[in-house]
C-alpha cells in the first residue's frame, strides 16, 4: 500500500484498550483517561477483522500496544490470531512491564517475539512519581522475565525528560552492557494535556550523544525510526529517537488503529478515519483512505508548538 508520497505503508499499530494501570504524567491525566463502556472499544474479533484487512492490503508488521496492552483481557489470544495471519511477518508489543513478570512466557508461546518495555528512571522514588503509581522493580522483573523466556530483541523505551532524568543517561545507557538489551532514547512530545515540566523538558536526545560521547560507536540503523550506538564491548545497543524534528516523517511508513475503531494517518494531525462497523470492501476502502491521508510530515512540533493530536499517547499507543 503506498501513500501519495511513495512511501510503503506496510506498519499498523493497534491499540487495544486505552486504559492503564499507570497515569504517567507526560501521558495520562492524573484521574486516568474517562471509563467508556466496554460496547465503545473495539472487540478482539473486530480488531483481528481490520488488522487483516490491511495485512491483505500489504501490511506486513503489526504492534499491539495501548493504553496498556496486558490489562486488556484476551490480549495473548489476540497476539496468537493476529501473528497467524497470513502475511504477517513482525508481531511485537509495546507495555509498561508491569504484568509482564505472569505473562511473558503467555505472550512468546502466542507468537509475540519482540516486545517495548517502557522505563524512563533506575530510581524507585522517580519511577513511582513520573508513573503516579508504578513499582521499578515489577517493571525490572518484566525485562527479565522477557528475556528468560526468549524475546528478542527486548527494547527498553525511555522518554528523555530535562531536568527529570537527563542525569541518569549514563545509567540507563548502562543496562546494555548487563543485558542484550537495546534502549532507545525518545524525545518527550508535547501532547494531550499539559505536563507539569517547562520547556526545559523537551530536550534533544543528541544530549545523549554528548554525554556519552567517546564512548559510543556508531551500530547502524534498525530499519525503523533510531539511529544506533553501542557501548564499546557491550551486549546490547542505544539507539536515539527524535520525534520533534520531522526527521523520520520522509520514511514513515505506519498507521496506527485506535481502541474505539478510528485510524490516524499521522501520529500529530488531528484526522482520524473511522472503520468500525465497515467489512470487506468499504473496510479496505478506509484503510486506503488513511493511507492516502498521510501528510509529508507532522510539522513543528515544540513545546510552544504542539501536536495537533486530539487524543493524548495514551489513547494512542505511541
Ligand atoms: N503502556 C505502554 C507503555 O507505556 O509502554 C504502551 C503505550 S505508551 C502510550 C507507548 C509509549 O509512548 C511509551 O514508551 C511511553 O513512554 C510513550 N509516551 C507516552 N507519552 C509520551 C510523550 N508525551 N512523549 C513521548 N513519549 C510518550
Ligand atoms: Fe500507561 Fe504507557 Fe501511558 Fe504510562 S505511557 S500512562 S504506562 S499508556
Amino acid at each position: 500500500m503506498k501513500d501519495t508520497f511513495g512511501r510503503n505503508i506496510d506498519y499498523l499499530r493497534i491499540s487495544v484498550t486505552d486504559r492503564c494501570n499507570y497515569r504517567c504524567v507526560y501521558c495520562m491525566p492524573e484521574e486516568g483517561v474517562e471509563k467508556r463502556p466496554h460496547s465503545e472499544i473495539l472487540s478482539l474479533e473486530e480488531i483481528e477483522e481490520i488488522a487483516a484487512a490491511a495485512v491483505s492490503l500489504g501490511v506486513r508488521k503489526l504492534r499491539v500496544t495501548g493504553g496498556e496492552p496486558l490489562v486488556r483481557r484476551g490480549v495473548a489470544d489476540l497476539c496468537r490470531r493476529l501473528g497467524a495471519l497470513e502475511g504477517v511477518a513482525d508481531l511485537s508489543l509495546t507495555t509498561n512491564g508491569a504484568l509482564l513478570p505472569d505473562m511473558a512466557q503467555e505472550l512468546k508461546a502466542a507468537g509475540v517475539n519482540r516486545i517495548n518495555v517502557s522505563l524512563d528512571t533506575l530510581r524507585p522514588d522517580r519511577f513511582a512519581a513520573i508513573t503516579r503509581c508504578g513499582r521499578l522493580d515489577d517493571c525490572l522483573a518484566g525485562i527479565q522475565a522477557a528475556l528468560k523466556c526468549g524475546m528478542s530483541p527486548v527494547k527498553i523505551n525511555t522518554v528523555l525528560i530535562g531536568g527529570f532524568n537527563d542525569d541518569e543517561i549514563q545509567d540507563l545507557a548502562e543496562l546494555t552492557v548487563r543485558d542484550p538489551v537495546d534502549v532507545r532514547f525518545i524525545e518527550l512530545m508535547p501532547m494531550g494535556h499539559p505536563v507539569p515540566f517547562g520547556p526545559e523538558a523537551y530536550l534533544p536526545v543528541t544530549a545523549v550523544r554528548e554525554r556519552l560521547g567517546d564512548e559510543l560507536e556508531p551500530a547502524g540503523a534498525d530499519g525503523g525510526v533510531a539511529k544506533l550506538y553501542r557501548l564499546k564491548g557491550a551486549k546490547g545497543r542505544i539507539g536515539l529517537i527524535t520525534p520533534l524534528s520531522c526527521e523520520f516523517c520522509g520514511c514513515c511508513n505506519r498507521l496506527r488503529l485506535t481502541a474505539d475503531g478510528h485510524l490516524k494517518p499521522c501520529l500529530h494531525s488531528a484526522e482520524e478515519i473511522p472503520v468500525r462497523g465497515l467489512h470487506g470492501a468499504a473496510l479496505r476502502q478506509a484503510i486506503l483512505a488513511a493511507a492516502a491521508a498521510k501528510p509529508a510530515s507532522h510539522g513543528e512540533l515544540s513545546a510552544a508548538c504542539p501536536s495537533h493530536s486530539a487524543r493524548e499517547m495514551g489513547r494512542i499507543g505511541g
